[in-house]
C-alpha cells in the first residue's frame, strides 16, 4: 500500500462510523472507465459508483456545466426562482413522454420517501384510510427509515426495528399473491422494474401489466422506483418503457447527475397535484449548480446516444458470460436488462473474485456471497467487456477462488 492510503485507511478508521467494508483502493482521478489509483495504476470500472456514473467518470460537459453555473451561483433555496430547476424538470418529464410534474431531492432514499408521502397524501383525498405500500421481497429502497421499512430485505431491517408501518411485502412476479394483499387500505404499489440491489432481478411483462391493471381496478398509485434503472441503464430512457406500462409515480436519482447528489420524483394525472404548499420540502434540492449538472448529464446522454449502447453492449455482455458459463459451469445465471447485469455462480466465492479481480485493476461488485452485478458506464464498449472477460476467465481457470 502507498503512503497515502495508509493515512487514508488509518483516519477512517478512526474518524468514519464503519457503515462499510471498504476495499483498500484509493481512486484519485477518472476518465470515461477508467480510474485512477494514488499510485497511478489504471482501473476499468464496471460498477460506476453504483449505476450513478453513466457518462463515464469526469465528463467534460457535466463538470463545465457545474463549474460556470457554480461560479455563477449555487444556492438560494426553493423559495426563490433560480435557472436550469424547471427545465431540468421539463427534460425529465419530455424523457418519460410529458405531462409529468417532477420534486427535486437529493438522493434515492429521498425521491422514494416523498413518493410514499405523495401516495398518502392522494389516498386521503382519492381513497380515504388507504396508507399502505406494497413492495417486493428482496427489493431495495433506500436506507432512511420508511424507505428501509419499504425494502423487502429483513437483514438489512432487523436492527432498526420498529420501522414505521405500512409496508406489505409480497413475492417478485406472483399476480395473485399481489392481487390478495391489494385491498382498500394500499394506497400504493412500488415495484423496481429490475431489482438491483437484491441481485438483479427483472420483473416479466406478464407481472408489470397485472401491477398496471390491479392498481386501476382497486384505486392505488403504481410507483417505478428506477433510481437504478433510470436514465437509460437498461436500453429506454426508464425500464418500464420496454413494457407497455406507465406508472403513475417515478422516483430518480443516481444516473441523473453523473455522480453529483441528486434525486427526484414525478407523477402524473391527479396524483401530480396530491402534494400541496407546504407538505414537502427541501432545503439543497433544485438547486441550480446540480441542477445545470443534470441537464448536462441528459444532453449529453442523449448526444452520446448511450441507450442504443447500453442495449448493444449489454447483450455482448451477456452473450460473453454465457459463453464463460456454459465453458467453466462457475456461472449458473446470467440476467439483467441493457448494462444492467447479473450472474450467479455455482460457488460462493464472489467477494473472493472482486478481490482478485481488483487486484488486476477490474473494479467489480459483488452481492452477498453469489452473485457478481455489472453497471459499467453506459459507455462501455466491446474492448472494454472482452477485458473482462478474460480477467474472469484467468481467475476461474487459475483456481484461485
Ligand atoms: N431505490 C433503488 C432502486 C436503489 O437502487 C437505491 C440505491 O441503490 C435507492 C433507492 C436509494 O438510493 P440512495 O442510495 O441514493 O439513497
Amino acid at each position: 500500500m502507498g503512503a497515502q492510503l495508509d493515512n487514508a485507511v488509518a483516519l477512517d478508521a478512526r474518524v468514519m462510523m464503519q457503515t462499510y467494508g471498504r476495499k483498500p483502493v484509493m481512486f484519485v482521478r477518472g476518465e470515461g472507465m477508467r480510474l485512477y489509483d494514488d499510485e497511478g495504476r489504471e482501473y476499468l470500472d464496471f460498477i460506476a459508483g453504483i449505476g450513478a456514473v453513466s457518462l463515464g467518470h469526469s465528463h467534460p460537459a457535466v463538470t463545465g456545466a457545474l463549474c460556470e453555473q457554480a461560479a455563477k451561483l449555487t444556492h438560494v433555496s426553493n423559495l426563490f426562482y433560480v435557472e436550469h430547476r424547471a427545465e431540468l424538470a421539463a427534460d425529465v418529464s419530455s424523457l418519460l413522454g410529458g405531462g409529468w410534474r417532477m420534486f427535486l431531492a437529493n438522493s434515492g432514499a429521498e425521491a422514494v420517501e416523498g413518493a410514499i408521502k405523495l401516495a398518502r397524501r392522494w389516498a386521503s383525498t382519492h381513497k380515504p384510510g388507504a396508507f399502505k405500500v406494497i413492495t417486493l421481497e428482496r427489493s431495495f429502497h433506500g436506507r432512511t427509515l420508511a424507505a428501509l421499512a419499504a425494502t423487502g430485505q429483513a437483514s438489512k431491517q432487523d436492527a432498526f426495528k420498529p420501522l414505521p408501518e405500512g409496508f406489505l411485502h409480497v413475492p417478485a412476479n406472483d399476480v395473485s399473491a399481489l392481487e390478495a394483499a391489494l385491498d382498500g387500505t394500499v394506497a400504493a404499489v412500488m415495484v423496481e422494474v429490475v431489482q438491483g440491489e437484491g441481485g438483479v432481478w427483472p420483473l416479466t411483462a406478464e407481472y408489470l401489466s397485472a401491477v398496471r391493471r390491479l392498481c386501476d381496478e382497486r384505486g392505488a398509485l403504481f410507483i417505478a422506483d428506477e433510481v437504478q434503472t433510470g436514465f437509460y441503464r437498461t436500453g429506454p430512457a426508464f425500464a418500464h418503457q420496454a413494457f407497455d406500462v406507465v406508472p403513475d409515480v417515478v422516483t430518480v436519482a443516481k444516473a441523473l447527475g453523473n455522480g453529483l447528489p441528486i434525486g427526484g420524483f414525478l407523477a402524473r394525472g391527479d396524483a401530480a397535484e396530491a402534494l400541496q404548499p407546504g407538505e414537502h420540502g427541501s432545503t439543497f434540492g433544485g438547486g441550480p449548480a446540480i441542477c445545470a449538472a443534470a441537464r448536462a448529464t441528459l444532453a449529453a446522454m442523449l448526444a452520446e446516444d448511450l441507450g442504443r449502447n447500453a442495449l448493444e453492449s449489454g447483450a455482448y455482455l451477456r452473450a460473453k458470460l454465457e459463453a464463460l458459463a456454459a465453458s467453466t459451469g462457475a456461472i449458473t445465471d446470467v440476467r439483467g436488462a441493457g448494462l444492467m447485469v447479473g450472474v450467479t455462480l455455482a460457488r460462493p466465492v464472489a467477494a473472493e473474485i472482486a478481490t482478485e479481480a481488483l487486484r488486476r485493476g477490474l473494479v467489480l461488485n459483488n452481492i452477498g456471497t453469489n452473485i457478481l452485478r455489472f453497471l459499467p458506464p453506459l459507455v462501455c464498449g466491446k474492448p472494454e467487456i472482452d477485458t473482462l472477460l478474460t480477467t474472469l476467465s484467468d481467475i476461474l481457470d487459475e483456481g484461485i477462488v
